[in-house]
């Protein structure tokens, strides 16, 4: 649970390996939650806390993101992408990128992070400090290609490596130990991943998720971030290369890994 002084925020784990999340402001009584893999962990900590949601956020289309809408929504405000009403439970507001809307009392900023689906949005926090990325940026990954372009999703990455660099990165996997073993396979000598692999060796061992992680972090480790700079494009043998064709062959790597 991470605390800042308007809202916290609370990590829920879902079906095998997915991420939902909670805000709640004190203050305003509001809880939002981020993606809804399934209802019933959700609502157990609702009950818990004596929570009612007042927003559900959704990502993207994928069952594993939307599944607990219908269940969980009750009253709450369902805001999703404008590009994908058709395939999206009914939204109460549908957001496109750039737009701003209120949330938990904190302005909750869209972007579009197409790439895993077209369509897919992001919503960042900035006065908490939150970025929900869901399939798109993920613990040192990115989320696989099913509909955009390599050179969509590199566009993501870069909007999402703009923010500042102490913002919590939610995304909606645990993925990270077998991203892990891919990242240390292309940029083995990087210190700063050997470190951050023995991290998440030992929270996975203790039974902690690795999620949320900080974008500094992700800078400097997550090789779908790396795709423009000199050190990472050489270590790949690719040093002449543009970074749209670095950031192609590391994914096309990652979906053979
Ligand atoms: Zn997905
Ligand atoms: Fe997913």
């Amino acid at each position: 649970m991470t605390k800042t002084a308007a809202v916290e925020m609370v990590v829920v784990p879902c079906l095998r390996d997915n991420y939902a999340f909670l805000v709640h402001n004190r203050a305003t009584q509001q809880t939002a939650l981020i993606d809804a893999p399934e209802a019933a962990p959700i609502q157990a900590v609702l009950d818990g806390r004596g929570w009612t949601l007042s927003d559900i956020l959704i990502t993207h289309h994928h069952d594993d993101h939307i599944d607990g809408v219908g269940a969980l929504r009750k009253g709450a405000r369902v805001i999703g992408a404008k590009a994908d009403v058709h395939r999206l439970p009914d939204l109460d507001l549908a957001v496109q990128d750039g737009d701003e809307v209120t949330v938990c009392g904190q302005t909750t900023h869209v972007l579009d992070v197409s790439g895993h689906t077209v369509g897919h949005i992001a919503f960042h926090m900035p006065d908490a400090g939150f970025a929900f990325t869901a399939d798109s940026l993920m613990a040192l990954g990115c989320g696989r290609l099913f509909e955009g372009t390599p050179a969509q999703m590199w566009e993501s990455m870069q909007k999402l490596r703009a923010l500042p660099d102490d913002t919590l990165i939610c995304s909606g996997h645990e993925y990270t130990e077998s991203n892990a073993r891919f990242a240390a396979s292309l940029d083995p000598d990087n210190r700063d991943l050997i470190s951050r692999i023995k991290g998440i060796a030992a929270a996975r061992a203790a039974g902690q998720a690795t999620v949320p992680s900080t974008l500094t972090l992700e800078k400097r480790t997550n090789p779908f971030l790396r795709a423009d700079l000199p050190e990472f494009k050489s270590v790949m043998g690719m040093a002449d290369a543009s970074a749209v064709d670095v950031f192609t062959k590391v994914r096309a790597l990652k979906d053979r890994f």
